[in-house]
């Protein structure tokens, strides 16, 4: 595990599986019609049970889905986690599609419906990098530099990234070792 300390909060990248965490909020790295598929997004509604389904159901029902770089959240039926919130990350394309924004997009949108519920905890995948193919590398620097920005306004004392390989989780690791060394306060 690699922690970064901020005044009144902490972020971990963390190798492990995800539906086992135990904290506020688990984020899926959803589709935008929210039906389950492969992935993570597979692996949190087989642990959860049909429960998360059942509210992904009635939010479609009311609103079609979810928008690319937006957020939605349920229940966390049978796993430890309270909540699900679901947030559908771009389809890398290339990068001048809006990827990046629309990727910073659903951590900043995770983050402040976490908060709207006063979570604080929360659990993050790699948003869009397993079929979505977002370069990982870049995918990270996003993804930390976002939280980093907004973690000390919102309730959240704790950030976690939960990385399924050690690849993915080594280079968070050395991304968070960029950032904060280029902050000049490691
Ligand atoms: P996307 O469609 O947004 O690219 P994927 O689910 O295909 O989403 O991949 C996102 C990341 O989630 C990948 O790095 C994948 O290895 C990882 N992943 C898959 N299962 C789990 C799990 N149980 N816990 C944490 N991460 C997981």
């Amino acid at each position: 595990m690699k922690e970064y300390s901020f005044n009144n909060s902490v972020l971990r990248i963390i190798l492990g599986d995800i539906t086992k965490e135990k904290v506020d909020a688990i984020v899926n790295a959803a589709n935008s019609r929210l039906l389950g598929g492969g992935g993570v997004d597979g692996a949190i509604h087989r642990a959860g049970g049909p429960e998360i389904m059942a509210e992904c159901d009635k939010i479609r029902a009311v609103k079609g889905g979810c928008p690319t770089g937006e957020a939605v959240i349920t229940t966390a039926g049978a796993l430890q986690a309270k909540y699900v919130i679901h947030t559908v990350g771009p389809v890398w394309n290339g990068g001048k599609r809006k990827e990046p924004e629309l990727l910073a997009s659903c951590y900043f949108n995770s983050l402040r419906i976490a908060d709207e519920r006063n979570c604080r905890s929360i659990s993050f995948p790699s948003i869009s990098t397993g079929a979505y193919r977002f370069p990982t590398d870049k995918a990270a620097y996003i993804a930390l530099t976002t939280i980093a920005a907004g973690i000390e306004k919102s309730s959240l004392v704790e950030v976690r990234f939960i990385l399924f390989s050690r690849k993915d989780f080594d280079l968070y690791s050395k991304t968070l070792d960029k950032i904060t060394d280029s902050q000049g306060n490691n």
